[in-house]
């Protein structure tokens, strides 16, 4: 890419390191970017430095928040001893965007997989397992229907029968391999009635 001036180059650079963008994407923002008005650039990366500053985990589900508690677990009209285990903040966007859930969260960002090495030391488990020893009456595990998302269901399962609190995983509905994420909200209300008590 010698071609383009050196700042042009590491402009493209860092934008193909995001994902899904490929080289020619990132050649495409980057021109795109450099033909932006310098105030509305200014705008880009001051939200992006922002939000990267802000926005932590929050205390009780480990969802993204610029809150030390996000909306939902501060909410005095949710269900706070209901519990959806999911693995990342797009699957409860998605399961909030159906409005019908009124319980709270549990975001482990990720799921067990051995075959990248990614064991139950590497997700929020423990800290799963630390809120249930307040009031909790149910676990839904809505874990993906993948692989991994079926060996953390199982895992945090076995690890939850013995406190004798109510265990459930959402419902097939949910296609097999699909990401919670990109199914419709029908599909994901179906899956949350129709779950199965583990
Ligand atoms: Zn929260």
């Amino acid at each position: 890419m010698d071609y383009y001036s050196n700042q042009i180059t590491r402009l493209i650079e860092e934008l193909s390191k995001l994902p899904g963008i490929g080289a020619k994407s990132a050649q495409r923002l980057a021109f795109h970017i450099i033909n932006m008005p310098e105030e509305q650039v200014n705008r880009l990366s001051e939200t992006m430095v922002n939000a990267k500053k802000q926005i932590r985990y929050c205390r009780e589900c480990f969802t993204l928040t610029d809150q030390e508690l996000c909306p939902i677990c501060s909410s005095g009209k949710r269900d706070h001893e209901t519990i959806m285990v999911v693995e990342n903040p797009r699957d409860l966007a998605a399961y909030e965007k159906t409005g019908k859930y009124d319980g709270v969260y549990h975001v482990l960002h990720g799921a067990i997989s051995p075959m990248l090495g990614i064991g139950p030391g590497e997700i929020k488990l423990k800290e799963l397992m630390q809120r249930l020893q307040g009031n909790v009456k149910e676990v839904i595990i809505a874990t993906n229907s993948s692989l991994e998302g079926e060996t953390t269901a199982m895992y945090i399962s076995k690890l939850i029968k013995p406190t004798g609190i109510t265990v459930s995983r959402i419902a097939s509905g949910v296609p097999v391999g699909g990401d919670l994420e990109y199914i419709d909200e029908v599909t994901l209300l179906r899956a949350l009635e129709g779950r199965i008590l583990l």
